[in-house]
This record gives structure tokens, sequence and C-alpha cells, in this order.
């Protein structure tokens, strides 16, 4: 069975049917679809909320034609950040991914000192910590996680300011209270977010 999937969002509708037109270029049929803006905040959806979709069995050819960085996570890794979000709730969860290489290796889930549904700091004493339990194993810091509580999975405009090392992956799981909780990945360099394609293998 096929289905769609969606391989990359735009703020606007002309960005997505540029990268329509670069598909079409390289023969991979797809669509463009504009998800509702509005609700409760709709800055969310207006920098996303355009969708270009491809038929599941041309995603990797999509992704190569429109040169969208990958990154392949494993789902235990997936599911303790998923665990961590729900314990908590309903504050934001937050923590470190350390890489082996390009790929993440663990999951260090950690406590927000902001005790906050809407932001998130990292404890840096467990910061630190995490950086020491890393280099034992010769793994690195090469993201952070957190949670959205009720938003969905994309960069808040605090979450752009605080951009951090431009250098790491951004993985937001949520919202912890919907029925639909994903994880979405993305790069912030100098206060603009990128989104990365993120690869679940078991
Ligand atoms: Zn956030």
């Amino acid at each position: 069975m096929t289905s769609d999937v969606t391989v990359a969002t735009f703020a606007t509708r002309s960005e997505a049917d540029i990268a329509r037109a670069r598909l079409a270029a390289d023969d991979i049929a797809s669509r463009v679809v504009a998800d509702d803006e509005g609700g409760l905040n709709p800055g969310f959806y207006r920098r996303y909320g355009v969708r270009v979709v491809v038929a599941d069995g041309d995603v990797d050819d999509a992704l190569t034609s429109l040169g969208v960085e990958r990154v392949v996570v494993r789902r235990p890794l997936l599911d303790a950040m998923f665990t961590h979000a729900v314990a908590g709730h309903p504050a934001e969860a937050c923590g470190l991914v350390l890489f082996e290489g390009d790929a993440p290796a663990f999951v260090c889930c950690l406590t927000n000192v902001d005790g906050s549904g809407h932001r998130f700091t990292i404890d840096p004493s467990e910061h630190f910590g995490a950086l020491r339990f890393g280099e034992r194993l010769g793994w690195t810091v090469g993201g952070v996680f957190h949670s959205h509580v009720r938003t969905e999975p994309v960069p808040s405009e605090a979450d752009i300011r605080g951009g951090a090392d431009p250098g790491w992956l951004h993985f937001i799981v949520g919202p912890v209270e919907g029925t639909r909780q994903t994880v979405r990945a993305f790069r912030i360099v100098d206060g603009e977010p990128s989104e990365v394609w993120v690869s679940v293998v078991s």
C-alpha cells in the first residue's frame, strides 16, 4: 500500500511550488498541501504549514532531489524521548542527544530547571554530566531534544532565539497532549530553522 509522505515544509505556497518544480524536473510526482492556519498559535503554522508530499516509494529520490539532510534514529532512542516527554508533563521535557559520528547513539533524559510548559533550560550540572558520560564512550553531544506540550513539534520563537550550537540537531517531540505525537528535527543557524528528515529504524 502506498501513502503520501511529507518530504519538505515551507512558510509559503510559492516556496513549495519551487520545490515541486524541482521534483518534477527529476520525474518525481508530488502534491502541495496547505495545512490549516490559525488555531491558538498561527505563527507555527505560518512557518511550516505548506507541505510537499510524495508517494512513499519516492521518498528517498525526493529527499535527494531536494537536497534534504537526513538523520537515522533508532526506535528505542525515540521511545526514550517520548517517555521522558510524558513523564515531564505538564512541563516541557528536555535532554541531550549523544552522537557516534553523525548518528544519534544515546539519549540523555535531563531536568528542565524552568519547570515550564512553554520553555526549557537543561540543568547545567546534568548537562556537564552528560558531556562527561559521552566522552568516556567516545560520543559527542550532537543534538538536544525537548517536548511541546500542546503545540506542533516545530521550533517556537523562543527555540529559535535560544538556538544554542548551530551544529546541533534540535529534536522536538509532541504534542504531548495531542493524539498524534511525532518527532521532527531541525538545524537552527542564524535564527533560521531548516528541517532535517528523520528516518526511524528499529
Ligand atoms: Zn520548543
